[in-house]
């Protein structure tokens, strides 16, 4: 199952692809989480795109195609994996195609997550997660089940995204419109594109992405 999430930041892309990466067994590909492990760790990769994604833009296509490839090419996604934040640009998603169909692969689903700009500004502004398991939560939205400790791990640290503050927000909302939002058009005119209503619940929006892949699983 090769499967893309596809939607503007804070749509939940990163939810429903941790529950169904646990429930079907394949890697959450997560071009956001790799970067922000690059900078943490420092190296090259990180050093050239902290700032960039700081100020809430993209990162250069060369940077997270290689990445993307690397890590496709990994002995755990032979069976499968899951998008999240990759492709971000018509450029991105023709050198996936190109990628995919070297190595006689191709793309289950593209699922789009319709979310309205001011619900978006909402999820952004109040997403943290644990800083020990990576556990997303929300300050009104999906509050840990004990106030202060990670359902998951029991951790008792949690942090937030230095892009996720009221000023960022406009700039990555801006970049979606402009260099992902195309991407809708791209994937429909291939037949890939199916979409979900991302304003219902996390659960409903988890059993309308099990619905869709069930028909093409
Ligand atoms: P993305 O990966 O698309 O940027 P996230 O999955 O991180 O988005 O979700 C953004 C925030 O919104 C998180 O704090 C998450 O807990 C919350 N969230 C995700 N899906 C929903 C939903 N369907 N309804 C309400 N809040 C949600
Ligand atoms: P969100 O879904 O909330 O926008 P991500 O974690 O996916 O957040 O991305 C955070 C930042 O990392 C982006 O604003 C951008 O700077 C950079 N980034 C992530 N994925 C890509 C990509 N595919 N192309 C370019 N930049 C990217
Ligand atoms: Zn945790």
């Amino acid at each position: 199952m090769n499967l893309i999430l596809l939607g503007p930041p804070g749509a939940g892309k990163g939810t429903q692809a941790k529950v169904l990466s646990a429930k079907r067994g394949i890697p959450q590909l997560s071009t956001g989480d790799m970067l922000r492990a690059a900078v943490k760790a420092g190296s090259d990769v990180g050093k050239a795109a902290k700032a960039v994604m700081e100020a809430g833009k993209l990162v250069s296509d060369d940077i997270v195609i290689k990445i993307i490839e690397d890590r496709i090419a990994a002995a755990d996604c032979a069976r499968g994996f899951i998008l999240d934040g990759f492709p971000r640009t018509l450029a991105q998603a023709a050198a996936l195609d190109k990628m995919l169909t070297s190595k006689g692969r191709s793309l289950d689903a593209v699922i789009e997550m319709r979310v309205n700009d001011g619900e978006l500004v909402g999820r952004i502004s109040g997403r943290y997660t644990c800083s020990k398991c990576g556990a997303g939560y929300h300050d009104t939205n999906l509050k840990p089940k004990t106030a202060g400790v990670c359902d998951s791990c029991g951790s008792t640290d949690f942090v937030r995204r230095p892009d996720d503050n009221a000023a960022t927000v406009t700039t990555r909302l801006m970049a979606y419109y402009r260099e992902t939002s195309p991407l809708i058009g791209y994937y429909f005119c291939k037949g890939n594109l199916k979409s979900v209503d991302g304003m219902a619940s996390i659960e409903d929006v988890g059993a309308a992405i099990e619905g869709i892949l069930n028909k093409v699983s």
